[in-house]
């Protein structure tokens, strides 16, 4: 996968500490499998490092149309998305991995 096109999707991104937007430089793919992309993204200005994992990518998959929308930096996860997340999985039950589209399942 080429830095440039998956630059595009972060065009409209930027750093949540510093709001630095992200470049190319900003990207290293750490991991590049099959319908599997793990980047790490280190902003340019305060050093601050991201990781992503991006399912179901592909080079057709990139295309200008579906950048990343964050047009308003969003805000630092909090004590309510935490609290969120802990409900979410509490309720699941144990056949959670039914949401998991068979693709990515071995
Ligand atoms: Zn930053």
């Amino acid at each position: 996968m080429k830095k440039s096109k998956l630059k595009k999707l972060f065009e409209n991104m930027c750093c949540s500490v510093c709001k630095h937007d992200f470049d190319e430089s900003a990207i290293t793919i750490k991991r590049e499998e099959e319908g599997l992309l793990v980047l790490q993204i280190v902003c340019p200005e305060c050093g601050k490092s991201f990781g992503l994992a991006l399912l179901g990518t592909g080079e057709d998959s990139i295309k200008e149309d579906n950048a990343l929308e964050f047009q308003e930096c969003p805000l630092p996860i909090n004590y309510d998305d935490v609290l969120d997340a802990h409900n979410f999985i509490d309720k699941l039950e144990k056949d959670w991995t039914k949401y998991i589209p068979d693709e990515y399942k071995n």
